[in-house]
């Protein structure tokens, strides 16, 4: 069985349903299961939703209806007869959203963020599966919150993989067309999880290590893995094929190309992930598997932005030892930092971390009762990945750098933004 990924950018619109289509067509799809995301920027509009529920917003209601409407325009787009089933399959899931909200009576933000955004996925595949079927293409939708399972970590959920290895061995069909949904699982209680955000390219991993699958495509609004993200760098080079462990590397660092958690069950039963591009399915795209060499050999550039760096000092000059560095970590752990650098001297620690969860003030609080703190926020992190003096000289001419560091083949540095 091969494993396609599908992502939002590849669905935004009737036209990108009607290119998958045209993709399947190209590629065949008898033996393939489809993991599809939510559409467009659907994710970001139904955070707003939970964010606008949370806070009693006014426009509460004017959110929910510009999701509802951004959706049937494209329902309307793709079907002439608005008496088709999935006119009333679309409307019964939204009305399960508007019922969860009017009923609710969890506190818990990551809880109810979770029940409120995988309406996204949930609605796409059941879109993209009638569509499928009405052009004769047969399928089966699947909803992965019975494959998936999970701990009850909202909306960074770890996966129960016994659980789900049993689910999936016992319940997939083979030569079939099979869709379903990116980013979702499900917790012992059958509560909805997800997997935290662009992880659908994971959810295509996991299917694909608990099929022991041929292989793992999946499709981008690029022609493949580059040596920079093409947005930012206008010289972008295609990498023909890189190694599982290039591939984590750059994922880690940022290469938002591929989600990070991807490459590791890939990696373990050695299945090929390809990175192609939706718009033209006939270009190679990029190869990664056991031991390719970087191909072409050439720096490869990640930013990421809004970073926080975080600088403690002690208070009463004691060295930053061991026993301090382990308490340090045990808070970032504990408010959910995701450290993407350090960097230490004797009574100094220095580290770069995304807030992805907005924990940064309870635990600057914390922090400051045992060092000096110090930080800049809203920095950006380079990583140079087979570095050059020309390729460092590349990103922090006119910068200012407020820390660098070396390792034998990965340059980091960490700039303010002007
Ligand atoms: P999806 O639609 O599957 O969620 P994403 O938008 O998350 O796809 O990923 C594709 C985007 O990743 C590209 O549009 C590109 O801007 C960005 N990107 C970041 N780093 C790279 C890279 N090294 N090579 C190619 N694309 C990259
Ligand atoms: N729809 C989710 C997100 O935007 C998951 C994904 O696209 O991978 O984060
Ligand atoms: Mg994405």
């Amino acid at each position: 069985m091969r494993i396609f990924k599908f992502g939002g950018a590849s669905v935004k619109d009737a036209a990108g349903i009607r290119n998958v289509h045209e993709v399947l067509k190209f590629t065949g799809y008898d033996d393939v299961l489809l993991v599809v995301s939510a559409m467009g920027k659907t994710t970001n509009a139904l955070e707003a939703v939970v964010n606008n529920y949370f806070n009693k917003s006014a426009s509460l209601q004017a959110s929910i209806q510009e999701v509802k409407k951004y959706h049937n325009q494209i329902l309307l787009d793709l079907f002439d007869d608005e008496k088709h089933a999935v006119f009333t399959d679309v409307s019964r899931l939204f009305g399960d959203m508007d019922y969860f909200l009017s009923h609710n009576k969890s506190p818990n933000y990551n809880f109810v963020y979770d029940q409120i955004v995988s309406f996204g996925e949930l609605v796409s595949t059941t879109i993209i599966s009638h569509f499928m079927q009405s052009v004769g293409i047969k399928n089966q939708w699947i909803d992965v919150r019975n494959f998936i399972k999970t701990d009850a970590t909202y909306r960074d959920a770890g996966v129960d993989w016994e659980q789900t290895q049993k689910n999936i061995s016992k319940n997939v069909k083979k030569k079939a067309l099979n869709i379903t949904q990116g980013f979702l699982g499900s917790d012992e209680n059958g509560f909805t999880t997800t997997l935290g955000r662009e992880g659908s390219d994971y959810t295509a991993a996991i299917f694909a290590y608990c099929l022991g699958a041929e292989s793992v495509t999946i499709w981008k609004d690029v022609p493949g893995v580059m040596n920079a993200d093409p947005r930012y760098f206008d010289k972008a080079v295609l990498l023909n094929q890189i190694s599982y462990r290039e591939a984590i590397e750059l994922a880690f660092y940022g290469a938002s190309v591929i989600h990070p958690k991807t490459l590791q069950p890939l990696q373990k039963k050695e299945i090929p992930l390809y990175v192609k591009s939706f718009v033209d399915p006939k270009l190679p795209g990029t190869s990664v598997s056991k031991g390719a060499d970087l191909e072409p050999y050439t720096p490869c550039f990640i930013v990421k932005r809004n970073q926080l760096l975080i600088s403690l000092s002690s208070i009463d000059f004691e060295f930053i030892m061991e026993e301090n560095i382990s308490d340090i970590f045990a808070l970032l752990h504990k408010y959910r930092m995701k450290v993407s650098l350090i960097q230490n001297s004797a009574i100094s620690f220095s580290v770069c971390v995304e807030d992805k969860f907005g924990n940064f003030n309870d635990l600057k609080t914390v922090l400051a009762r045992k060092f000096k703190v110090a930080y800049n926020e809203n920095v950006s992190l380079y990583t140079i990945r087979h570095f050059t003096d020309q390729a460092a000289r590349l990103i922090s001419d006119n910068k200012t750098v407020l820390l660098r560091q070396i390792s034998r083949e990965t340059m980091q540095i960490v700039t303010k933004e002007s």
